[in-house]
């Protein structure tokens, strides 16, 4: 059974409702999702409900983490961003609700170890695990694994594959790909037409499924991923970038660039 996974929604309910549209189409229902649930966009409790209906289970985030705990190093626009995002929470006027939402990010897991999914009547025996974070299998909520790392940090991307079984996946930098354990990089645009990348058994991989509500790789198109028992799939869908922007900017907490920065995916 395939498994749509998103992650980094950012608390953009357009961008999201879209993907979930998108996921449906595809007669995809299950869907996992791995963190920063909110912190930068304008609709922070539309997200939270959404994902607390349509999926199987998600993830702590830093950005979660932040609005439910502290910030914790982030930049000023991030900060205000965050504490914006908490008064929304604490500003619910149905106590149950309010409650109900809190609950459910502290709640939150920083880390999830599943089967790999499994072909029509293959045996589970060998197969590997597929561990799921937000950040890095090494950091679960705060460390970034960059593409740059292969060659700039390979002894940390190496430690980082001694914690992986088979494969691993990740959101939190925003840029999806694919790492692999001899210390390559592959965009989905070096993919193939099909932007899918096929499982090998005789590798790790880490997967970035990038982001939904705020995509950093110079596509502004939501991102996601599609685990099939042989290969990941990574899907962008248009969605419409000028509505979440211009919420934005009718937030004074939120910073005017919050909004910009989504037209251009950096
Ligand atoms: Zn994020």
């Amino acid at each position: 059974m395939p498994t749509a996974v998103i992650s980094d929604i950012h608390g953009n309910a357009v961008a999201l409702r879209t993907v979930l549209e998108d996921i449906a189409s595809r007669g995809v229902d299950r869907i996992i999702c791995l963190g920063d649930i909110v912190g930068y966009g304008p609709d922070p409790l539309e997200c939270v409900d959404l994902v607390r209906d349509r999926c199987d289970w998600a993830l702590m985030g830093n950005h979660d983490f932040g609005v439910l705990y502290e910030p914790t190093n982030f930049n000023p626009s991030a900060e205000s961003a965050a504490y914006w995002t908490r008064e929304q929470f604490d500003a619910e006027p149905d106590a149950e609700l309010r409650e109900q939402r809190y609950d459910f990010l502290g709640r939150l897991r920083v880390r999830v170890v599943e089967p790999k999914p499994l072909a029509e009547g293959a045996s589970a025996n060998g197969d590997g695990t597929m561990l799921c974070v937000h950040a890095s299998p090494r950091r679960p909520i705060n460390e970034y694994i960059f593409p740059d790392d292969v060659t700039e940090a390979p002894d940390k991307v190496q430690s980082i594959f001694e914690r992986v079984d088979r494969i691993a996946m990740c959101g939190h930098t925003h840029v999806p790909g694919v790492f692999t354990d001899d210390l390559d990089f592959f965009p989905p645009r070096e993919l193939g037409e099909k932007a899918s990348y096929t499982f090998s058994a005789d590798e790790k991989i880490i997967i970035n499924v990038g982001s939904v509500g705020q995509p950093r790789d110079m596509d502004p198109r939501a991102s996601y991923a599609i685990i099939h028992p042989d290969r990941v799939e990574f899907v962008r869908v248009e969605y419409d970038i000028a509505a979440t922007a211009s919420k934005i900017k009718a937030i004074p907490d939120l910073h005017d660039y919050l909004g910009d920065r989504l037209f251009d995916g950096r």
